[in-house]
């Protein structure tokens, strides 16, 4: 079927919306009529070619639409089902098993390699085969193949083309406070980095009912949507040389959490001296390859300190992303005041907005 995608061709080179061919649904396979698509740093960093994977790509990972053609040993949805697309898992490892399919032992062959795991492509440009299947959906598209595992339904009534980023950037934001370091309230906590997984951190934190929401972020405007959505103190890390030293003129002893959505390595370092007693700095910012684990061994044995690496917020997508619907439909996790939403022509202007700090996320519509 032909469909048109947001193709890059090159790496490090930029989109161009093209006409391309996908294939029918396999048995497991499931095609979705794309109603919009996050843009995740993710999908700008494997554009650049670090992923090794071959060009002209497909990438895209935050998908939703509306369920068009399921292959015959599809039972979990069915066609003219509204869907979210997120990661991809095996459903039967021990990890999966135990409800932490972020952990799947699976999860590089299925999420980060570019083809199926026979190695065939779904999508074709003219004789090429292209990089798919990114995240089990490569959804930078009108239309993604996907597979039980990485779809959840979405209730009637939620806003079906911007529920993507769910998939993803608002559950590792919101997740990684309310699941992997699951704060209780009255805690403390600093949130380095004021995009969107660091403002849905923030609203995390609020729905637990953390004490001290204080976010590092160099952006005036996202330290005032920071405050808006609950924060209760905001730094400019540009206007502070110290930054645990400004975090203990807050919370003397040290915070209960640090969060870091930044992976700058002199930031988690700056993040380990502002915990406090027992405290944990969990990290779900992509480093540089080679950053050692940031920290003082003897300070995190006499402290209690302890460095949490985070995937996807340590989400079990098929129960956490209705959490998360239901909350915004409540009014707590008012994520869609992060979108802003861009036509697929638009991408490479999306991309320069939101690298400059003029949107926090963006939601591309076909
Ligand atoms: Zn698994
Ligand atoms: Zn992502």
């Amino acid at each position: 079927m032909k469909i048109e995608a947001m193709v890059i061709n090159e790496p490090g080179g930029a989109f161009s919306t093209q006409s391309v061919e996908i294939d029918d649904p396999r048995p497991d396979e499931i095609l979705v009529r794309i109603a919009g698509v996050g843009l995740c740093h993710t999908d700008i960093d494997a554009s650049g070619g670090a992923w090794g994977f071959s060009f002209p790509a497909v990438l895209g990972h935050e998908g939703s639409g509306v369920v068009e053609k399921v292959g015959a040993d599809v039972k979990k949805v069915a066609v003219g089902d509204r869907v979210v697309l997120t990661f991809r898992s095996c459903g039967e490892c021990k990890r999966c098993a135990a409800g932490e399919p972020a952990y799947c032992h699976f999860m590089p062959a299925l999420n980060y390699v570019g083809a199926r795991t026979d190695g065939s492509k779904s999508i074709r440009l003219g004789d090429d085969e292209v990089t798919s299947n990114f995240f089990g959906q490569s959804s930078f598209a009108t239309y993604a193949l996907a597979y039980e595992r990485n779809v959840v339904r979405a209730p009637e009534g939620a806003p079906l083309e911007i529920l993507g980023p769910l998939g993803c950037g608002v559950q590792t934001g919101a997740g990684g406070i309310m699941r992997s370091l699951a704060c209780e309230a009255g805690s403390s906590l600093v949130i380095a980095g004021g995009g969107a997984v660091g403002l849905s951190a923030v609203m995390g934190a609020v729905v637990q009912g953390c004490s001290q929401i204080i976010v590092v972020e160099p952006y005036e405007q996202r330290r005032a949507l920071a405050r808006e959505f609950g924060a209760t103190h905001v730094i400019d890390p540009k206007a502070t040389p110290d930054l645990a030293a400004a975090v203990r003129e807050i919370v003397p002893i040290g915070v209960d959490y640090a969060f870091d959505t930044t992976g700058r390595p002199e930031l988690l370092q700056a993040l380990m001296d502002c915990l406090g007693p027992h405290g944990t700095l969990g990290v779900v910012g992509i480093p540089p390859p080679d950053t050692p684990v940031p920290g003082n061994m003897l300070k995190a044995i006499t402290f209690g300190h302890s460095v949490k690496g985070i995937i996807e917020g340590d989400s079990d997508p098929d129960t956490f992303i209705p959490e998360m619907i239901a909350l915004h439909q409540a009014g707590r996790l008012p994520f869609d005041r992060l979108v802003r939403t861009y036509r697929f022509a638009e991408i490479n202007q999306a991309i320069r907005d939101q690298h400059a700090g003029e949107c926090v996320k963006v939601v591309l519509i076909p």
